[in-house]
């Protein structure tokens, strides 16, 4: 009987473990995606990952017809549905490929037993990560909390394989059961706000190919320090083409091989190193479910954080009057991006400067990004708080004035997301200060004395 390949965050047809195995298995193979994403809870997708994944099914749906296939859309509860397409087509296989975060995890079992159960063939692959959560520990059998020796284990293991070629040909059912259109599955805003969204992506994996091809093309040799220029375009942009499996991280790196690019060294070295990251974040998030909510380091627990809902308004309105701040913060909302680097500045200035709960920042963000995803971004948000997995404990604060005149130096990038700042001089640029430039507002903290509360609210928890 045909097989249904249950598509989640995979789409893609090449590197397609899932579909590689039903193509392989012989008989029709019916390409499903299941809108559930209550099943998410209480981390369903956000705003800007809800437009991405709209055009990332419909060019899927494209690509998937250009070989005689198609994509089956259907909304409900993913067992039920499952159950209903094995009924109407006679399936008599579902095959999928693997997700890692705690709903999915404890859901996806439920799933595989349910359908055993049933007489179902099932099997589910990796396609997702480098290395999967449970296939590196430590000398004593444990999950890792410290990248390096993470990665340095991973390295040992080995992870360059080769990825899968798309399938040469996908067998079609006789008949296609029913599909729900795109836009019944109600993920494009009633408002229409995505409008910087179109002008900077184009989801898919015709682009993400693009995207890559470009980066190596150019960015890559200089990544080692082109990677912590905002102002430059010095990262592949990768992110949300990564986080919807329009691209896996094995064809990233036979990529680079075949570009000539040697991953030990250089530029390539330190951009591998961090799909290295990519997979720690996979690989903490699922040994450490609880860490979307809770600190991973619990001591954090009695941090005593400010409730200030201004500040945090203005955070997230990008009217801090800290220039850098606000521009990154732009950046966000405009695009549904923002550089790592900026990251790490915003919300350290959001869980230092301010003292607000860093799960606010994390809440925000994945709004508001289009590579929300839910290892990477409780794992910058632990880090940036100081409560997560790090290397060093020290109580990082970062000066936002010096990092933008480090990494943003001539102001262009603060001028292209803060309009009313574009005529200041370039030594003024990062400290306009109160009245340095019309309409723009004055600081709303003083970065030096929230610096020092911040420092003895950390003492107070640390002999906690
Ligand atoms: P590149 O520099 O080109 O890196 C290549 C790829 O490596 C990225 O696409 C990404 O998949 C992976 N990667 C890079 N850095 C990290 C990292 N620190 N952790 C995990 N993976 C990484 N990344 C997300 O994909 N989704 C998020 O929701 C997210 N939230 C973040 C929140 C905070 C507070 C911080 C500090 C970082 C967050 N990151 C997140 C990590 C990082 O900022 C982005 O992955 C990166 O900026 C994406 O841009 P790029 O594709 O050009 O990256």
């Amino acid at each position: 009987g045909p097989t249904l390949v249950w598509l989640r965050r995979d789409l893609r047809l090449a590197d397609q473990p899932a579909l590689q195995a039903a193509c392989e298995r012989g008989g029709p193979v019916i390409p499903v995606f299941i809108h559930a994403p209550e099943e998410e809870a209480p981390w369903q997708p956000g705003a800007a990952s809800n437009w991405w994944l709209h055009h990332s099914i419909n060019a899927l749906d494209h690509d998937l017809r250009a070989q005689g296939s198609r994509l089956i859309l259907r909304a409900g509860a993913s067992l039920d549905t499952l159950r209903a397409l094995i009924r109407e087509t006679g399936a008599t296989a579902v095959y999928w490929n693997r997700l890692y975060d705690p709903a999915i995890v404890l859901r996806d079992p439920d799933i595989k037993a349910g359908l055993r159960a049933d007489g179902i063939e099932v099997h589910s692959f990796n396609a997702h990560l480098l290395i999967e959560p449970w296939e590196v520990a430590t000398g004593q059998g444990r999950p890792y909390k410290v990248f390096s020796p993470f990665w340095k284990a991973c390295l040992q293991r080995g992870i360059d394989r080769d990825p899968l070629p798309a399938p040469s040909e996908l067998p079609r059912p006789e008949a296609w059961p029913d599909s729900l259109n795109p836009e019944q599955l109600g993920l494009l805003p009633a408002i229409d706000w995505a409008g910087g969204l179109r002008a900077t992506w184009t989801p898919g994996e015709a682009t993400a190919r693009e995207r890559l091809e470009a980066f190596l093309d150019n960015a890559v040799r200089a990544y080692a320090e082109g990677r912590d220029r905002p102002d430059q375009d010095g990262t592949s942009r990768l992110s949300p083409h990564l986080h919807f499996g329009e691209i896996s991280p094995r064809q990233i790196l036979r990529a680079l091989r075949q570009a000539g690019l040697h991953p030990d060294s250089g530029g390539p070295e330190a951009f591998v190193r961090e799909l290295g990251w990519r997979d720690f974040a996979h690989h903490v998030l699922y040994h450490f479910p609880h860490t979307p909510e809770q600190p991973l380091n619990p001591r954090f627990e009695a941090f005593p954080w400010r409730q200030a809902d201004r500040d945090l308004r203005a955070w997230q309105r990008g009217e801090t009057g800290i220039p850098i701040i606000d521009a990154a913060m732009q950046q966000l909302w405009e695009t549904g991006w923002m550089h790592n680097r900026l990251r790490m500045v915003v919300a350290s200035f959001l869980t230092k400067n301010l003292r607000l709960h860093w799960q606010h920042g994390a809440h925000w963000f994945w709004d508001a990004l289009v590579d929300a995803d839910l290892a990477a971004n409780t794992l910058g948000w632990q880090w940036a708080g100081g409560c997560g997995a790090d290397a060093a404990p020290y109580f990082r604060v970062f000066n936002p004035q010096t990092q933008g005149e480090r990494h943003d130096p001539d102001g262009t990038f603060v001028r292209r997301f803060v309009p009313v700042l574009k005529d200041v001089e370039t030594r003024y640029i990062h400290a306009p200060g109160a009245g340095g430039a019309r309409g723009y507002p004055a600081p709303i903290v003083d970065l030096k004395a929230s610096r020092q509360a911040a420092l003895e609210a950390f003492e107070a928890v640390k002999n906690h």
